[in-house]
């Protein structure tokens, strides 16, 4: 069994490096993704409806057949992570392909736990009775994926998609062409055609699926484009699950560890070149904190990626001319304290550091999602969280404090997606924490359990026998006794 790939004629996986189109050959791209859209969805729609995906052993057949084709192929996908963002086999392994194969075990281990009716306690007033909870699959979802994690953020969700029940639509990001490409080709030899379909192409392929009614849209991108999703699916009444991104502060407390907490906050912001949803968007530190990070930061960059990152195997590359001029328009914005390098022609942007950095800076204005790191000084605590409640509501939001009475009032005066002590981007590897925005940062979340909840409709089923009428004292004619026992049981 194998999932399919649909072609829309005319498409280019690269729309960046692609001639400008004309307004003929755009209308003729529009209709033929239309078609596209609608046939695909029909197709999925069909097989839903014919219960093709609701057995469990299917579910897990799919998800095994996906693991399997992680672990046989993951050199094919190592190489095309590579070619796109430049990606270290072994930063691909962890944060992609490995990743997936973890989630999908994981789900794997668990699944007939979470799928399990769970019973709920019935008031007097209607006993006799039973009451349950049934999780049943929501139809056909369409799962919208950006290019920064092209792989796991493709993959994650649909394995949760598929043990959930549902049959999935799949839109791998144009921007990542190659990880676009191996998936298309790959997922059609592997997955149920019937139920699981990739459309590869960027936004006149995704406005086309966009037209269609899907039972759940799980879109990871940014606030702009989520947006145009959310009003697309309201069309519909189509729920959606928005994972998006922002500005993550990384909090650094005088009197702590800095040494590790700058090579923590290093490791979490340069990993794929900065370009990490979770990753720290800018250090904030308290009192003097701020000079003496500036050397552990600058020790740390050293110590990950030798002298000249651009060397470096393990330093990935910006994915595209776009966002380097983006970049390297942020190098003014304060005093470089490392890095500041770079070079377009190989899309090369050294791990930077920026000191002095006035918070009304262009750099702390717009997430930044790439290897840029601002040091914005605040006096002390209330002034931390200060900044950080005036602004959106955070992806997440790290703090390396030795304080007990830090971390209380950061997690009760603060809100973020995730709050992190100690350590960046982790807590998205844990599988029962949830995974999502809050705010700005997005609605809904994922990873586990949560993307069962996710992709599921809990529905609520009673269940009363029909013998002994015990409902007779709730049905009109009524009388001041009838009232009086009523009022009594509820
Ligand atoms: P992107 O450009 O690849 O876009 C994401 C998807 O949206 C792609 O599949 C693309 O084809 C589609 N798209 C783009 N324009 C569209 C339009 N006009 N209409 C319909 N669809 C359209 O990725 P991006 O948005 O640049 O991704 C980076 C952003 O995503 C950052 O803000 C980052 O923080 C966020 N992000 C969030 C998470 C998370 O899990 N919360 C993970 C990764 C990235």
């Amino acid at each position: 069994m194998s999932a399919s790939t649909e072609t829309t004629p005319g498409t280019t996986a690269s729309a960046e490096s692609a001639p400008a189109p004309t307004d003929a050959t755009s209308a003729a791209a529009t209709s033929a993704a239309a078609t596209v859209a609608a046939a695909t969805v029909a197709r999925l729609g069909a097989a839903f409806t014919a219960g093709r995906t609701k057995p469990v052993a299917w579910r897990k057949a799919q998800l095994r057949a996906l693991r399997r084709l992680l672990v046989e192929q993951e050199d094919v996908f190592a190489a095309a992570l590579h070619t796109d963002l430049g990606k270290h086999a072994a930063e691909a392994y962890t944060t992609e392909i490995g990743f997936t194969v973890s989630e999908i075990d994981h789900t794997l281990r668990h699944l007939d736990r979470w799928l399990r009716p769970s019973r709920v306690p019935v008031p007097l007033a209607l006993q006799p009775a039973r009451a349950r909870t049934v999780r049943e699959p929501l139809g056909t979802v369409l799962v919208i994926s950006p290019w920064n994690y092209p792989l796991q953020l493709a993959l994650a969700p649909l394995v949760g998609a598929i043990a959930a029940g549902n049959c999935v639509v799949v839109k791998p990001s144009e921007l990542a062409p190659a990880t676009s490409a191996a998936l298309a080709h790959w997922l059609p030899r592997t997955l149920d055609p019937q139920a699981v379909a990739v459309v590869e192409g960027g936004v006149p392929e995704t406005t086309a699926l966009l037209e269609q009614r899907f039972d759940h849209v799980f879109y990871t991108g940014n606030g702009t484009v989520a947006r145009i999703v959310m009003t697309a699916a309201a069309r519909h009444l189509t729920p959606v699950t928005l994972e998006l991104g922002g500005k993550s502060p990384a909090v650094v407390e005088p009197g702590t560890d800095l040494a590790t907490a700058a090579r923590r906050i290093a490791w979490g912001k340069f990993m794929n070149a900065g370009q990490t949803c979770v990753a720290p968007d800018y250090v904030l530190a308290i009192g003097g904190s701020a000079t003496a990070i500036e050397a552990h930061l600058t020790a740390a960059v050293r110590e990950m990626y030798g002298t000249d990152p651009k060397e470096s195997p393990d330093y990935g590359r910006i994915v595209n001319e776009r966002h380097f001029d983006r970049l390297t328009a942020l190098l003014g914005d304060g005093r470089i304290v490392t890095g500041g390098d770079h070079d377009r022609a190989e899309r090369y942007l050294a791990p930077t550091v920026l000191a002095d950095v006035d918070p009304e800076a262009p750099v702390m204005r717009e997430e930044i999602f790439g290897p840029v790191l601002p040091i914005v000084s605040v006096p002390d605590l209330d002034a931390a969280i200060a900044f950080i409640t005036a602004r959106d509501k955070p992806l997440a939001l790290y703090a390396f404090t030795a304080s007990a009475r830090t971390k209380h009032r950061l997690t009760t005066e603060t809100s973020s997606g995730a709050l992190s002590f100690g350590v960046p981007n982790a807590h998205l590897t844990v599988p029962g924490l949830p995974f999502g925005g809050v705010g700005e940062s997005g609605i809904g979340a994922y990873h586990g359990a949560h993307t069962i909840d996710t992709f599921s409709h809990t529905k609520a089923v009673l269940d009363k026998p029909l013998p002994a009428d015990t409902l007779r004292l709730a049905y009109p004619p009524f009388t001041p006794l009838k009232s009086r026992i009523l009022r009594r049981f509820l």
